[in-house]
């Protein structure tokens, strides 16, 4: 491809970090603003972003100075006619990117690539409204631009054969792992994050646990880095909402029905760090310790037994607190059932559990060392209930032919920060144990979503134990 100069349009919070990027591979950007106030907004962007760097000595200051000066910025849209690529990012309206390509169409040269950053908009809509749809894809980049390693480079039904192949050639010479996908809404990562996120809300608003406590588990627990809450919140309550209508109304799934705790938090204002508060507020939220119960027994996990009795708790036949991690005993008042994940454990508490017992068990895992995530006493509890349901949806996009597993595990990766991609995890936990953890889940909840997709449960069923890959 070739590319002597590079149009970016809209230098907001997505925009300039994307001119920069392309600044820094050596190629020539214009980047145009919709009036002089915003321009002097993005090129300051630029200029704080890029003296960031040079603070963090990852540019030296003569790096810096070929950079800004390969941007050249503007408010006219004309300035693009000789642009090879024009890549917008202007808010996600759809009657603005279409007035927006319709424009760029006329004035630009006939074998301009045109490219969106939508996040969750129509690529194929977008296409379809300009005189050359095989010329316009998406290239959905990851905030902040410059630091994220992902490009979903998004082709449609009618996009010229090797337009995909040569954004996607580009996108690795900006240094970038692109991952090709077709038009679907979200694309992989926010068709995959995004039902998790809004999960972990409905956990919420159906008091199976705490904010703060579906926090620890899923990071402590799991590994993730960040716990739901706090992702939302930096995320935008809003934005998260959007997404999931655009999920919703494509797919019409159980699975991607907008919970109404987070339609309350928007409608009331609250969007996350952008307004200052969101599912965190500017109240303190800190843990409050419990008291320990006196006496305990422990049934199923020699581990934590011994971490109690050496914290000086001596085991007792009639104990104020029985953990019972595992097995099943008859449940009674004072037994609290346990899931213990890495330094996590999921206090399971049932309609009997005194709120004694409760408390009691919640110092003692503590004390052993443990983060306690209180729950109540539902299939999967926290960990499981979220994790398999957002493992289910990979593997029900694999199936459904929409990306390929590398590609999946790729993108959560370089797109979430996931240390492990989805495949990789369920192959790590055991293809039977998520399969079986789904079973338990749809057996609880039997809407369509939970349950596991067919391939998964094929596989097991055939014995094997890794997903096939090419
Ligand atoms: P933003 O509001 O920070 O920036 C939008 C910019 O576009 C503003 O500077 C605005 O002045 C400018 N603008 C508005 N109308 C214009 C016009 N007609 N011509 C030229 N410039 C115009 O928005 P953002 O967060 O950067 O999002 C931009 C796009 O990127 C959206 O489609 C969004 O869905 C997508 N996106 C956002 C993120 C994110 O995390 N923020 C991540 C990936 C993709």
């Amino acid at each position: 491809m070739v590319l002597e100069m590079v149009g970016v349009v809209g230098l907001g919070t997505m925009g300039a970090g994307i001119a920069e990027v392309f600044a820094r591979a050596g190629i020539r950007v214009c980047g145009v603003e919709a009036d002089e106030v915003a321009l002097a907004r993005g090129r300051a962007h630029l200029e704080r972003s890029t003296g960031r760097a040079l603070d963090k000595g990852k540019l030296t200051a003569a790096e810096r100075e070929e950079i800004l000066a390969r941007v050249t910025l503007t408010t006219s849209r004309a300035d693009l006619r000789d642009a090879d690529l024009v890549i917008e990012a202007i808010p996600e309206r759809m009657d603005l990117k279409v007035e927006l390509f319709g424009e760029l169409d006329r004035i630009c040269k006939p074998s301009t690539i045109l490219a969106t950053n939508t996040s969750s908009l129509s690529v194929t809509a977008l296409a379809a409204a300009t005189g050359r749809p095989g010329r316009l894809v998406g290239m959905h980049f990851f905030n902040p631009a410059p630091v994220m390693g992902l490009v979903e480079v998004v082709g449609t039904v009618v996009t010229d054969p090797g337009v995909v192949d040569e954004v996607a050639g580009l996108a690795v010479r900006l240094g970038k792992s692109p991952v090709t996908v077709g038009d679907g809404a979200g694309f992989v990562v926010n068709r995959l994050l995004l039902p998790y996120l809004n999960h972990a809300v409905t956990l919420l608003d159906h008091g199976v646990a705490a904010r703060d406590d579906i926090d620890h588990a899923m990071k402590l627990g799991v590994g993730l880095p960040m716990g739901p809450f706090q992702l939302l919140d930096l995320i935008g309550l809003d934005t998260a909402y959007e997404i999931m209508n655009v999920l919703f109304d494509e797919s019409r799934s159980d699975r991607h029905v907008p919970s109404p705790l987070l339609r309350s938090y928007v409608a009331a204002g609250l969007l996350g760090r952008k307004s200052g508060r969101g599912f965190y507020g500017e109240a303190g939220d800190g843990p409050q310790d419990k008291a320990p119960a006196r006496t305990v027994r422990v049934v199923g996990s020699p581990e934590l037994a011994d971490r109690l009795d050496t914290a000086g708790f001596k085991e007792s036949d009639d104990p104020d607190v029985v953990l019972q991690v595992g097995g099943s005993l008859p449940l009674s008042g004072n037994t609290v059932r346990v899931r213990l994940s890495g330094q996590v454990a999921e206090l399971a508490v049932s309609v009997l559990t005194t709120q004694e017992a409760a408390l009691g068990a919640h110092g003692l895992l503590k004390i052993a060392g443990y983060t306690p995530v209180p729950c109540k006493d539902r299939a999967g509890l926290v960990i499981e209930a979220l994790l398999f349901s957002h493992l289910n949806d990979a593997v029900r996009m694999y199936e459904s032919g929409y990306a390929a597993i590398d590609d999946i595990d790729a993108a959560m990766r370089l797109g979430c920060g996931y240390v492990t991609g989805p495949f990789e995890l369920i192959e790590s936990i055991g293809l039977a144990t998520v399969r079986d953890g789904l079973r338990a889940l749809h057996a609880e909840r039997l809407t369509p979503s939970s349950a596991p997709a067919p391939l998964l449960d094929q596989l097991v069923t055939a014995g094997l134990t890794r997903f096939p890959r090419p």
